[in-house]
């Protein structure tokens, strides 16, 4: 018979235990004093020990001569136990929520024990009772025979009734350290003489998240697949990403490479990957960059193969740790938005755009994000004649921003070392970005002298609709016959400008907005012609539900006809300065 790893291992004294020490301190010292109660309430998450630890309990007050609160295993009682005594009764409420079983466990509660002193009764999920159930076992409660101890175990404390609690010891379980999940799993493995890498063992204990069964099942499942139990089986069993795609993505979307972002993400996927998880990976991804920026002893507490740690400490080298905190924060929120939304993709690869495109975003982590990237381009820029000292070099530079905190805590990823914000001084009369898709017409006296052509609504309108509801200014059917005149340059940028506009306050729209905010605008004739320099954009833009809800903006600002296409242009790192002295025309840029 096949016995789980779990079942196999489970302890059967209270040494074998895996942390809990609170709560067994307690319970050896009631069995040493001979002074156990009637009625125990076991909480805490799963798989923390709460059945193992009853059933030990429950033959050490049975055994006539219990080792420092165990059982003996030895006496008649422990033997007439182990061959199944009926003086001990497991009942799992999932599975017997009903009041008749809590009757008949109240008359079987009088009949005294078989073999030992006492009769136990572990009633496992007891929250799932129903409420004439708990009222029948209450009334037990209240009055117990002598002879009876009874042992509820719930996740949900908060889900039992008051007159029950008051009535137990409550012993509350806690999840277990990933160090104490780590040594239990090498004592197992030792024990079935399955050799291992650390790593391996390490992924386990942290895929645990903190509980012994969920643990020894995860490793059951990998120790099937190869004589030695390896790191790469480890995550291929867990579904973990291909460390280095996930990799891959992070890079491109942290050093604002949008495209390559977004075929990453298209291809992992389109492989069958969940949103979901792919966005967990790449939690735990930005988790290890930011050990690995931090922390001096990053390679043991990440404790990933060298050539993983190798790559995680490359990314880390040349992402400002800004960057990955505003990574981070956009991702949890995405994190938290998934579980509420139809199509968590959509979500996810907003939030990728968003990340990998600061351009779009008006808020000061985002502007943090623009200078730091340019920073770097401007490094790999100075470095330019030899291509393979950029990287270095661009490390070189990072060095002395690394905190040399010692950091030995395995804790969550810390922010970086101080508020991102102090140090920098932002231009008031700012950002230029801004100026292209919201800028108002002030800006631009001779815009607003020119008379609109018949598909255009007037100026006046658009500032009108500033505050209100975006359409509400519109003529309920826009006129969309020919224009007297052609339009003019200035009416593409400024239609375009309210296209975008528009499109921030319709809802669910975030990608779209991101990737038509880098479009440039002109008029052909009367069709509308949005160029792009990027073809991912330009196949994204043409899908069926992009060009759906642009249609429909557009339609709203009377353009009937639009077209969307790509435009080649020869220029490339240079831009990188060109951008920068563009963005912060006060300040003097010398490149080096
Ligand atoms: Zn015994």
């Amino acid at each position: 018979m096949h016995l789980s790893l779990y079942r196999k291992f489970r302890p059967d004294r209270f040494e074998g235990i895996v942390r809990q020490e609170h709560v067994v301190r307690i319970l050896t010292s009631q069995i040493e004093k001979n002074a156990v109660g009637h009625a125990y309430l076991f909480t805490g998450p799963r798989g923390t020990g709460k059945t193992s630890i009853a059933r030990i309990f429950a033959r050490a007050v049975n055994c006539e001569h219990p080792e420092n609160g165990s059982p003996c295993g030895k006496c008649a009682s422990c033997r007439a136990i182990a061959e199944g005594s009926l003086d001990i009764s497991e009942i799992d409420a999932a599975s017997n929520n009903g009041v008749a079983e809590m009757r008949e466990l109240r008359e079987k509660v009088q009949y005294p024990p078989v073999s030992g002193r006492y009769k136990v009764y572990i009633v496992d999920e007891v929250h799932m009772l129903t409420d004439s159930a708990f009222n029948a076992l209450l009334k037990t409660l209240e009055e117990p025979p002598a002879h009876a101890i009874f042992i509820l175990a719930t996740t949900e404390p908060q889900k039992i009734p008051a007159t029950i609690l008051s009535r137990c010891m409550r012993l509350d379980f806690k999840l277990i350290p990933e160090e104490d999940l780590e040594k239990h799993l090498k004592s197992v493995l030792d024990a079935i003489g399955k050799e291992y890498e650390e790593e391996a063992v390490a992924a386990i204990a942290r895929a645990g998240a903190g509980s012994d069964r969920d643990m020894l099942s995860i490793a059951e499942a990998c120790i099937v697949y190869s004589d030695k139990l390896t790191y790469d089986t480890v995550c291929a069993v867990l579904g973990a990403a291909d460390f280095g795609r996930t990799a891959d993505l992070a890079e491109a979307m942290l050093t604002a490479d949008m495209p390559r972002a977004v075929q990453c993400t298209e291809s992992i996927l389109a492989e069958g990957k969940s949103a979901g998880v792919l966005l967990k990976d790449l939690l735990d991804l930005l988790g290890q960059l930011t050990v690995a920026k931090t922390c001096r002893t990053a390679e043991r507490i990440l404790a990933l193969p060298a050539h993983l740690f190798a790559r995680v400490k490359e990314i880390a080298g040349k992402i400002d740790g800004r960057i990955i905190l505003r990574a981070t924060e956009i991702l949890i929120r995405t994190e938290n938005e998934l579980r509420f939304v139809s199509s968590p993709r959509i979500s996810l690869e907003a939030a990728i755009l968003r990340v990998s495109y600061p351009e779009a975003d008006r808020d000061p982590e985002a502007l943090m994000a623009r200078i730091a990237n340019l920073e770097r381009k401007l490094t790999e820029l100075a470095a330019a004649p030899a291509p393979q000292a950029a990287s270095p070099a661009a490390k070189e530079t990072q060095e002395p921003q690394e905190a040399p905190r010692p950091q030995t805590e395995r804790a969550a990823p810390s922010a970086p070392q101080e508020d991102p914000a102090d140090g920098y001084e932002f231009p008031t009369e700012e950002p230029v970005f801004e100026e292209a898709y919201y800028a108002d017409e002030p800006a631009r006296p001779k815009a607003q002298e020119r008379p609109l052509t018949a598909s255009v609504p007037p100026m006046s309108v658009v500032t009108a609709s500033e505050e209100g509801s975006p359409f509400a200014a519109q003529p309920a059917a826009a006129p969309v016959s020919a224009p007297v005149n052609a339009p003019a340059s200035e009416d593409a940028d400024r239609i375009y400008a309210r296209f975008m506009r528009e499109l921030r306050k319709t809802p669910k729209s975030g990608a779209l907005f991101t990737m038509c905010s880098d479009l440039a605008p002109s008029f052909e004739g009367t069709k509308f012609v949005l160029s792009t320099q990027s073809e991912t954009i330009l196949t994204i833009l043409g899908r069926e539900t992009h060009r759906k809800a642009m249609t429909e903006v557009l339609a709203g600002l009377g353009v009937s006809d639009y077209e969307v296409r790509l435009q080649k242009k020869g220029t490339e790192p240079r831009d990188a300065v060109a951008e920068l002295k563009k963005n912060f025309k006060d300040y003097p840029i010398e490149i080096k």
